[in-house]
């Protein structure tokens, strides 16, 4: 701390990139090794998210399906098309001031709903996720991210249309891309979900 002090601000600042730098890095060598609940035995890879690592928009799924955990990479196939689409609906691309993660890192087999043990041991890399990209917005995109992310039970249809916070940061809530191909009629909720949270984006700067 003492040395801190006498740094310039231009040091200082230098000094907390590579920090953060420091911490992408050990992060992204741990999640890889990690074996902490059973989902590691199945997977073929870890699928960490992606995107830019500076991004106001932090888009937080549920876990790897069949076609991610081949690729490492979320919300491929047909749920990630649609999910490209209503970015770029609103002017927004993936990779571009967006960042994509899932809760879990790893598939669940034959894409069951995640299991709370393998919720409560994996969480702890989406935090540190969080920490690093310090989003200014957080979309929940399905009831596990919600549920997680705000610690609790309620439903989908009872936490829309509100701005929530994840650690100070506004968190709206809206329905996972591939809820929305098996329900076509809720893709106008979606839409409007995303239309809220530009505006309050906009609206916290
Ligand atoms: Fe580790 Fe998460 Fe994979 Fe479980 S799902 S093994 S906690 S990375």
């Amino acid at each position: 701390m003492l040395a801190e002090m006498g740094l310039s601000p231009v040091w200082r600042l230098r000094r907390q990139v590579d920090a953060k730098e420091k911490r992408w890095i050990e992060l992204k060598k741990a999640v890889p090794a990690c074996t902490a609940c059973g989902l590691h035995k199945g997977r073929t890879q870890t699928v960490f998210g992606v995107g830019d690592e500076q991004a106001d928009w932090l888009l937080v799924g549920e876990a790897p399906g069949a076609e991610e955990d081949r690729l490492g990479e979320p919300f491929v196939g047909q749920a990630g098309r649609l999910l490209d689409n209503m970015l770029a609906a609103i002017g927004l691309r993936r990779g571009e001031n967006v960042y994509i993660a899932n809760v879990l890192k790893c598939r669940p087999p034959g894409n069951r709903n995640p299991e709370p043990g393998e919720v409560a041991k994996c969480t702890p890399h989406l935090v540190k996720q969080i920490e690093l990209i310090e989003p200014k917005l957080i979309v929940a995109m399905g009831r596990f991210a919600a549920q997680t992310l705000l610690g609790t039970d309620a439903t989908i249809a009872s936490l829309r249309g509100r701005v929530h916070r994840y650690a100070g940061v506004p968190l709206i809530v809206t329905y996972h891309p591939a809820y929305l191909l098996r329900n076509l009629a809720d893709k106008s909720k979606a839409w409007e979900d995303l239309l809220f949270a530009r505006n309050t984006l906009a609206a916290n700067p």
